[in-house]
């Protein structure tokens, strides 16, 4: 078994950065609109600056860990099902490498090479890393790149937390006559840049990803604020 090894040159490298880049504005963006959605609701109840702190943290935390255990679990899953398939795929090279050699073969062939290029291609395949290739070709994955889940769940509970902090200050920070003024456009214009940031990066146009996401986030806060400022007329 191969040490993973973290090639920058490798082809594909800089697709799995955009994607993990893509991911954390994303993870951000959920951190920014849950606890904004929150801290504003509960100053629609209250102007207490220790109630607000509480509930942001809370929030803040109850969210970043939530992520983090899902995002666990779910390349756990991948994870394991990769590996799985790697078993198989070795077990069968082990038991029947004529018929493995000939459906490289034809994968090679059906991506366009000629059924005599094919041939020699896998046949320097085979003698360089059978498993490899198999892997590469035939399950699209790279067994030295398999996904960690600790890096996965670390990555989203770090840009929920970024994202997060944002409402928060907003929030805590400023007197309590402009603390809604600030936290509303502080996360709108936070929402602007999060909404740019992942249309860009998944290469679809922004503007009307923008809008999307600031619309997302503003009826998330006057849902809330109606809510806790109906909850405050009725006493609650
Ligand atoms: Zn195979």
């Amino acid at each position: 078994m191969t040490q993973p090894t973290h090639d920058e040159a490798h082809g594909g490298a800089l697709g799995t950065r955009l994607n993990w880049l893509r991911a954390a504005v994303l993870g951000a963006n959920d951190g920014i609109v849950s606890t904004a959605g929150l801290v504003v609701g509960v100053a629609g109840a209250t102007d207490d600056r220790s109630a607000l702190l509480t509930a942001g943290l809370a929030g803040l935390l109850a969210g970043s860990l939530s992520m983090a255990a899902g995002e666990y679990v779910s390349v756990s899953t991948q994870r394991d099902s990769e590996k799985a398939a790697l078993a198989v795929e070795k077990r069968e090279l082990r038991e029947q490498p004529e018929a493995e050699f000939e459906e490289l073969v034809g994968l090679l062939a059906d991506r366009g090479l000629s059924r005599a290029v094919a041939r020699e291609a896998a046949e320097q395949l085979t003698r360089r890393d059978a498993l490899r290739a198999h892997a590469r070709v035939e399950l699209g994955i790279d067994p030295d790149e398999l996904a960690n889940p600790w890096h996965a769940a670390w990555a989203s509970f770090l840009a929920f937390t970024v994202g997060a902090l944002l409402p928060l200050l907003a929030i805590v920070l400023p007197p309590a006559g402009l603390r809604l003024t600030v936290t509303v456009c502080c996360v709108l214009g936070a929402l602007v840049l999060t909404g740019w940031g992942s249309a860009r990066l998944g290469a679809a146009p922004p503007g009307r990803a923008v809008l999307r996401n600031t619309a997302g986030g503003a009826l998330a806060m006057a849902v809330t604020y109606a809510t806790g400022s109906l909850l405050d007329v009725a006493g609650a």
